[in-house]
């Protein structure tokens, strides 16, 4: 993705934290609670054709019944049949029924419907996706173009930058991480000021570098200004078209789209945000979404509930340091309630792939008596038979360590963190 291709400016600080640990803190959203939603395809589609953006005539099907008609009601020359995943490189991917590449085109009007049925229902995998692959649920059925020349466009909003980047390249279409790391050169960043927006010089530079010539240059760089305009409506974290092709007739069209959203801005997003279905998020997630905590999937067996990031990704660390490994990442935060608790502990114990609770708690404008009603209400309601370690510290700990004796449950208590996590892999 285009983040890869700023990353050398993003050098990451000299960890503290375990190899294990800090690859772990990868997948966690740049240790911020953002998600960035990621639409499907046709969803930004939809957003760029109401921007004025070249993108080509689509239909969305989601049955078998819909691919039967499809084709008819599409009156093009040539179809182009897409899965729809949020994983890039479809193209190049293949199903789980042995069916290659995710993207096909075809002339015959009769061939569509036996080429969205080997999509629809099966699942793709690609070298983005995890490696099960991504059960598609949708197929857009698109009107092929012919396509002269594929580049790379995208703005994205950069830390190192404070602010919007276009980032463009003349080599579009394929592995676009390929080329910023064998031929860095033919990658180009236009740093963008938010206050005074896209300038026309800067449009018509990208565009020329891209390699769009005579009239088509000013017509890139009108789609690349549109793009921006669009980039700051949504509020958008980035926006990513590869290819962004030229025609043999002289039109540019987003062939391709993958936009990215600042979670910080569901607010006053809220048509955008209405559309996530959230049909390729991790279950426990959307769980944890909606009781408002932060939660992160991981693949080990011991999970954390913790209060803080800091806390949590300390806890990760000693988990690992004593052969252990995590199953989440869970962070109650401050202003935890007993309600929250109870929820946060039905979302571990529904896990499989749990096989012991490592509770956490630095009590400081956390009540420690609040996290042991909660872990007790939630024991007793949904009868507890995993390894249970507590480690209580700080406000009111007292009070907790009697709730926590009183309720008669087996809880394992420990004395520190270390204690704890040793308790917690010698449970297992
Ligand atoms: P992905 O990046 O996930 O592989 P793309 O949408 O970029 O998916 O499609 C892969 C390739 O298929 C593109 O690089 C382009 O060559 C071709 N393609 C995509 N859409 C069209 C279209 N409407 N007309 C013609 N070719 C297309
Ligand atoms: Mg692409």
């Amino acid at each position: 993705t285009c983040n890869q291709l700023l990353a050398s400016s993003l050098d990451r600080d000299q960890s503290l934290l375990s190899p294990k640990t800090s690859k772990e803190i990868e997948k966690l959203p740049a240790l911020s609670q953002a998600r960035h939603l990621n639409l499907q395809e046709f969803q930004s589609k939809k957003l760029m054709a109401d921007g004025g953006i070249n993108v080509q005539l689509f239909e969305v099907v989601s049955t078998n019944q819909e691919a039967a008609s499809v084709a008819s009601k599409l009156k093009v020359d040539e179809y182009v049949i897409k899965a729809q995943i949020l994983a890039g490189g479809r193209g190049k991917g293949t199903f789980d029924t042995g069916f290659k590449g995710g993207v096909h085109l075809t002339k015959e009007p009769s061939k569509v419907k036996s080429l969205v049925d080997s999509m629809l229902g099966h699942k793709l995998t690609t070298k983005q996706t995890p490696k099960g692959g991504v059960q598609v649920t949708k197929v857009m059925v698109a009107e092929a173009m012919d396509i002269e020349r594929e580049t790379y466009f995208a703005i994205l909003m950069d830390r190192a930058h404070g602010g919007p980047v276009m980032v463009g390249s003349p080599k579009g279409g394929m592995d676009i991480e390929e080329v910023a790391e064998k031929e860095p050169d033919a990658i180009f960043k236009v740093p963008i000021d938010i206050f005074d927006g896209v300038q026309q010089d800067q449009v018509m530079f990208m565009a020329e570098k891209l390699g769009f010539t005579g009239e088509k240059q000013a017509v890139a760089a009108e789609q690349m200004r549109r793009l921006y305009d669009l980039f700051l409506r949504v509020d958008a974290t980035q926006v990513e078209i590869n290819p962004l092709g030229e025609t043999p007739d002289g039109r540019v069209v987003c062939f391709d789209a993958k936009i990215n959203f600042d979670d910080n801005a569901e607010f006053r997003q809220k048509p955008v945000f209405a559309m996530d279905d959230m049909a390729e998020s991790d279950p426990r997630e959307v769980e944890a979404s909606k009781h408002n905590l932060n939660y992160i999937g991981m693949d080990g067996n011991i999970a954390c509930l913790v209060n803080g990031a800091g806390l949590a990704m300390a806890t990760m660390d000693i988990i690992h340091l004593h052969g252990g490994s995590p199953a989440n990442f869970l962070d109650v935060g401050g202003g935890v309630t007993e309600e929250q608790v109870f929820n946060a502990f039905k979302l571990l114990t529904q896990d499989k792939q749990v096989k012991a609770i490592l509770v956490n708690i630095f009590g400081g404008i956390v009540n420690c008596a609040t996290i042991a009603n909660g872990i007790t209400s939630a024991c007793k309601s949904i009868n507890l038979s995993l390894p249970l370690i507590v480690r209580l510290e700080g406000t009111n700990v007292e009070e907790a360590k009697k709730i926590l004796a009183e309720s008669n449950l087996p809880i394992s208590s420990a004395t520190d963190l270390d204690d704890a996590a040793k308790k917690a892999v010698a449970s297992l």
